[in-house]
């Protein structure tokens, strides 16, 4: 099973937004060492005792116009009760139950998907005995908590944990088959071992362990490829340009819509899954043109992916919404490609292309080595270089530098340009190591590893990129205690 979405509903003002942060906010690892990405508002990826998910905030979907608003929030409810595996229900204990929680309620206890009522802004002993009124909403899960300062959110994580699959697999959780450890281990929870192992880890013979200067590690996988972008940005017609036939449209029936198909095909010589979750290939349904709804499924094929196709339209530019997904997409360690799709139908100059894609990586920044090419997928322009860069992305992925040629590389690098002194102390990096990780990460062990800035990090990135080809590749760069 891939990935495990959480939504978060209510009506506004309860605090959804605030609750979001606070989960999102314990996760650590990962996302703070993970350079360059800004923090997105509706969605993210939470994590808890090792455990992974996504989290939704359905509040920052819906509008919040006066005359809209029951409709809207109806609309929100209804997605979540489809895409979500479990429902967080927020309500206020400041103001009470309002007719607008019962009627949440009343469709909510309805639902198939375990539904946790969150009584919020719990901030004291005096709100604790008002908030028991909460009860009478029906629902057996009740949590109450104090979103600001956190207290109650533990036990509200527990139960989220508690309630998903063993085997959900999701960005973090592929580790190497050929590295000796535990598929099902997470590289959080390797890094957790790392840091443990440190002293271990910087005495071991590392050039034992890759014995070229660089590998691309084999490994009889199959790439998951996902297309991904906002509606109407092309996916479809991609999806049918790449696999060369229009597709047979299944009715939509209830219950498997929300579970993804995986055509396992061949193009150009190369195997391939397409990862098409619900409603790629269906004919579109009154919710598709929501954004909510194009994010979720987003989400949930980058989760079961390698590597990402990113659509974007060529005749609407570059949206904050793509760079979002990007960003997400580039958080959750996958391997991306941008597609500017409906080229045929820009009016182009000399330079154009050029241009355009300068355009593009100046958003992206400062992870913009990222390929980007010019497609029509109506007239299938350019579709086999599309694939071709899919491939290198993929190889890029598996791409391992040796511990002695990184070193005399890298070390020779930031000897020219060293960490600023900070606090009188010479800071000083020993030496970097690739960790076995499937999302391509770099340990740089130092004397003083919480001195070096993000700057820093962006540095060497930067420098690691020069050397060797990472092209659509996300990177993490670590500074370590040595
Ligand atoms: P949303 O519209 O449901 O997303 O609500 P917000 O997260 O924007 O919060 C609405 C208001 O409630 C803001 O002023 C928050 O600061 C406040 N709030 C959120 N959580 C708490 C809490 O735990 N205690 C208190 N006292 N206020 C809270
Ligand atoms: P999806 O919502 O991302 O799956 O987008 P569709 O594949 O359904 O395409 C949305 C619209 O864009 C349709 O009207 C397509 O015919 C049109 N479209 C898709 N690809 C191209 C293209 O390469 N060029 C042009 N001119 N139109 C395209």
């Amino acid at each position: 099973m891939a990935g495990f979405t959480v939504a978060i509903v209510g009506r506004p003002n309860v605090g959804k937004s605030t609750l979001f942060n606070r989960l999102l906010e314990q996760r650590k690892a990962i996302v703070d060492d993970f350079s360059g990405v800004t923090r997105d508002r509706q969605y993210g990826v939470a994590e808890w005792c090792g455990k992974t998910f996504n989290v939704i905030d359905t509040g920052g979907f819906v509008s919040r116009s006066e005359d809209v608003f029951e409709k809207e929030i109806r609309k929100q409810v209804l997605i979540a009760l489809d895409e979500a595996d479990v429902i967080l229900f927020v309500c206020d204990t400041a103001t009470g139950i309002t007719t607008l929680d019962d009627e949440m309620a009343d469709v909510l206890r309805r639902s198939p998907k375990p539904v946790l009522l969150v009584v919020n802004k719990v901030d004291n002993a005096a709100r604790l005995l008002e908030a028991n009124e909460f009860y009478a909403l029906g629902f057996d899960k009740v949590f109450f908590v104090s979103s600001i300062s956190g207290s109650g959110t533990g036990e509200l994580l527990d139960e989220v944990v508690a309630q998903m699959p063993e085997d959900v697999e999701m960005a973090t959780t592929n580790v190497k088959r050929t590295i000796k450890r535990e598929k099902t281990r997470s590289d959080e929870e390797l890094e957790k071992e790392w840091e443990e192992d440190e002293d271990d880890l910087y005495n071991s013979d590392f050039d034992n362990i890759d014995e070229e200067n660089e590998v691309i590690e084999q490994d009889e996988f199959v790439p998951k490829i996902a297309i991904i972008g906002q509606p109407n940005a092309g996916k479809s017609t991609l999806l049918n340009a790449f696999t060369g036939q229009e597709r047979t449209i299944v009715s939509n029936i209830p219950g498997t819509t929300r579970d993804s198909i995986h055509t396992h095909y061949k193009l150009f010589g190369k195997e391939f899954i397409l990862i098409d979750t619900a409603g790629l290939r269906r004919k579109k349904n009154v919710h598709e043109d929501l954004e909510f709804y194009s994010v979720i499924r987003a989400i949930r094929a980058m989760d079961e992916a390698d590597v990402c196709l990113l659509v974007i339209d060529a005749l609407n530019g570059i949206t904050m919404q793509d760079i979002n997904i990007f960003s997400l997409a580039a958080r959750k360690g996958k391997g991306i490609l941008i597609l500017v799709n409906k080229w045929d139908a820009f009016e182009k100059e000399t330079n154009t292309a050029r241009d355009y894609e300068k355009k593009i990586k100046e958003k992206m920044a400062p992870f913009n080595d990222v390929p980007i090419v010019f497609i029509s997928a109506k007239d299938k322009l350019r579709i086999f270089q599309a694939m071709e860069k899919t491939i290198e992305v993929h190889d890029n992925m598996k791409r391992r530098i040796q511990t002695s040629k990184l070193n005399e590389y890298l070390l020779k690098e930031i000897q020219k340009f060293p960490p600023p002194m900070t606090r009188g102390h010479n800071v000083s990096i020993k030496f970097v190591r690739q960790l076995p990780t499937k999302a391509p990460s770099f340990a740089c062990y130092a004397n003083y590893p919480e001195a070096l800035s993000n700057g820093y990090r962006n540095f060497i990135e930067n420098k690691i990129r020069e050397q060797y080809n990472f092209s659509g590749v996300p990177l993490r760069i670590y500074f370590r205690k040595k």
